[in-house]
């Protein structure tokens, strides 16, 4: 399959997996797919990463979409587009450098392979935290140009929005320095556009420095799992948007709902309190458990860095879970029936909502491409892949009542799904970005507008 391609630059012979290499078993995938790759790039230096882009541009000339260029960085995108099946795979896993620059200013620079969980190991004994998702094995690179939904995201918004500054190498093979002086529109497009214009070597984050006088902890969260029965979904979806809307921002939420025994609802509930225990937390996460019948409860102080702790599972592309959300300021009683229904179905893993609002929606509409500064809830349906477009159609009236998605939370790749993530004002600005900076079109393998 080798001979088929132009032989490879030197400065990616050393560094290139092919079909026929043993290794090629252990890059080929991502989380959710196995990819056919002619060939997998283990990049190590950004000079690798600019021949990778030159290279596969020039391929491309001939071959065209025959030819595709996926970026892989933590492997974790549900739309599983950092492997394909005839194309190069760019792997930053190696690029994963994570360098305090300035600890009293919370200045920290990640390589775009770094995967979450080592980034909360690093900083957390610096009284440093960077609100990032839920699961140690994501990678910086996917979550820091799409969104990032933490687990305490009320407290410390969206983790785009804590981006500075960063290094990205676009499809003419230049590097470019992006930040609020270089290159504005590039900087506003990478923070919530994707990765449609280019491969980010690494970040400039502002962290947030925390105080040191945190009883042993050093970026102390308060971790409540708590299992409710409910008979009355509706009235506990509405005491629950209630209970954190009047809470401070130091509370953030996630429950997943399934169909239990006999009718009720089983949700589970988890609760995360940033700060230390105190009568106020006390207070808050004892409301919890008077909004329906609990099972099970039990509050776990720990470190941030506990929560999200790096697994490094192999990406071998077997998680089979397909899901779609959607981003809502209340819960009409007619959405919550319709949640409801979902339950039912024999496929569905679970119906997922987040508490947003806090933090995350303090900046201004066109701060960066995050358009929805507005809603409250995230709703997500998790459900078996082979039952996709099955479920699609159950989840479709919720989507309509919604008011746009979180791209990178969904598995559906499709334009009418682009076409929910960001509205025509903004998808116009990235569709100029796009002709200025891949006016070629390498970057196929990403949500594109
Ligand atoms: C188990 C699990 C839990 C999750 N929990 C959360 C959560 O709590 N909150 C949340 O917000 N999200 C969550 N996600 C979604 C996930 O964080 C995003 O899909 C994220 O984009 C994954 O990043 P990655 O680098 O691991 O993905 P990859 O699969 O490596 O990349 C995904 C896509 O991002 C783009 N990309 C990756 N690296 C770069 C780069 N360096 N430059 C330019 N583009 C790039 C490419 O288009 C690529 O196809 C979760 C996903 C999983 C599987």
């Amino acid at each position: 399959m080798a001979k088929t391609l132009p032989e490879l630059p030197s400065s990616l012979q050393q560094v290139a997996v092919f079909p026929e290499d043993s290794r090629y078993a252990e890059v080929r995938s991502n989380d959710y797919k196995v990819g056919q790759p002619k060939v997998v790039i283990l990049a190590e230096t950004e000079r690798q990463v600019i021949d990778t882009i030159n290279y596969t541009a020039k391929v491309r000339e001939s071959e065209g979409e025959k030819f595709p260029l996926s970026i892989r960085s933590g492997g974790h995108g549900l739309s599983a587009t950092s492997v394909n099946d005839s194309g190069v795979i760019l792997d930053l896993s190696r690029l994963n450098q994570i360098e305090i620059v300035d600890e009293e200013q919370g200045l920290v620079k990640i390589q775009a392979g770094a995967i979450w969980g080592e980034v909360a190991k690093e900083l957390t004994p610096h009284h440093l935290v960077i609100s990032s998702g839920d699961h140690g094995d994501t990678g910086v690179g996917g979550l820091a140009v799409s969104g990032g939904m933490g687990i305490i995201l009320r407290s410390f918004g969206l983790t785009i929005d804590k981006v500075l500054g960063a290094t990205i190498i676009t499809a003419d093979g230049k590097k470019h320095w992006v930040d609020n002086e270089h290159e504005p529109e590039l900087f506003w497009g990478i923070r919530g556009g994707g990765g449609q214009f280019g491969v980010v070597i690494d970040f400039l984050f502002q962290a947030d420095k925390l105080p040191s006088d945190s009883e042993g902890f050093a970026v102390p969260i308060i971790v409540q799992n708590i299992r409710y029965s409910v008979t009355d979904l509706p009235a506990f979806l509405q005491e629950w948007h209630q209970w954190f809307d009047q809470a401070t921002s130091r509370l953030s939420s996630i429950l997943l709902l399934n169909r239990g025994a006999e009718g009720a609802i089983v949700i589970q509930g988890k609760n995360f309190w940033y700060g230390v225990e105190s009568s106020e937390a006390k207070a808050v996460l004892t409301k919890a458990s008077e909004l329906a019948p609990v099972i099970e409860e039990h509050s776990t102080p720990m470190d941030y860095s506990d929560f999200v702790k790096p697994e490094n599972a192999p990406l071998e592309g077997k998680n089979t879970a397909y899901g779609k959300n959607t981003l809502v300021k209340e819960l009409p009683l007619d959405i919550v029936e319709k949640i409801e229904q979902l339950l039912d179905y024999p496929f569905v893993y679970g119906v997922e909502l987040r508490s947003l609002g806090g933090a995350a929606n303090e900046q201004v509409s066109d701060f960066n491409a995050w358009p929805t500064r507005e809603a409250e809830i995230l709703i997500a349906y998790w459900v078996n892949n082979q039952h996709a477009d099955e479920s699609n159609e159950f989840f479709q009236p919720i989507l309509d009542y919604g008011q746009g998605i979180y791209g990178s939370y969904s598995s559906d790749k499709s334009m009418e799904e682009t076409n929910r993530v960001w509205p025509p004002d903004v998808a116009e600005k990235l569709r100029a970005l796009n002709q200025k900076y891949d006016p070629h079109n390498v970057f196929t393998q990403n949500r594109k507008v």
